[in-house]
């Protein structure tokens, strides 16, 4: 385990290294420690967060998007990455996006937005809005994972296809698997589509997207 720690270590130095970052004398943030663990505190956990550099998209954001909502929500929305306006004002879902999103919740769930919890797969905006690259998700889950720990939320919904793979490790079709109550270690995870998917395709996405919000709504008010 302590030898896997340093060798993890040692992947970061290189992979930054690789990025054009230079050694600096050290710092306290840098001190090696014997293991690697997040902040089991909210608060601390959005410190570690903010000033995290461990992937590409470190260096062209203008703000961390930790998330933001109820910490004792009972249910928490995961997206797939803040977008130019998220990066901009370092809040999830605020542009078009997150008007649709903020009507899903208030409008066909009927809670408050402040009363859910609002967070992304990655934390930092993909440049144009690519999708994240699998390395890129795999470095920064630790923190949702940690964030999900944290607020323990009954149901989680998943916001599109990135999310729903990422927080499940597989490959599934978001159209074939939205609307289905899966397990995220022991929490019940609805997937859904994306608001963007929602906004780019009313269409055919609006509705099977209405039913998802109802079988949330029926879910929670068992909770
Ligand atoms: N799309 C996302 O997935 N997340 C945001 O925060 C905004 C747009």
């Amino acid at each position: 385990m302590k030898n896997l720690n340093i060798a993890l270590k040692l992947k970061y130095l290189h992979y930054l290294k690789n990025m054009g970052f230079h050694y600096v004398k050290p710092i306290k943030e840098f001190e090696i420690k014997e293991s690697f663990e997040l902040p089991s505190d909210m608060s601390a956990l959005k410190s570690s967060c903010m000033s995290c550099h461990l992937c590409e998209l470190a260096k062209n954001r203008n703000n961390v998007v930790f998330g933001e909502g109820n910490e004792k929500a009972k249910i928490m929305f995961v997206g797939e990455g803040p977008g130019e306006t998220e990066d901009k004002t370092g809040r999830p879902f605020i542009g078009l996006a997150g008007d649709t999103l903020t009507k899903m919740i208030e409008g066909a769930i009927g809670v408050k937005r402040e009363d859910v919890y609002i967070a992304n797969i990655v934390k930092c905006r993909p440049p144009n809005n690519r999708v994240p690259a699998p390395s890129e998700i795999a470095t920064c889950k630790p923190y949702l994972e940690k964030q999900i720990e944290l607020i323990s939320p009954k149901l989680i919904v998943a916001l599109g296809g990135t999310a729903l793979n990422a927080l499940l490790g597989q490959n599934y079709s978001i159209m074939k698997m939205r609307g289905n109550v899966l397990d995220y270690h022991g929490i019940p995870l609805i997937p859904t589509y994306h608001p963007s998917f929602i906004i780019r395709n009313p269409t055919t996405a609006k509705k099977p997207a209405y039913s998802d919000m109802l079988l949330i709504k029926s879910y929670l008010d068992k909770i």
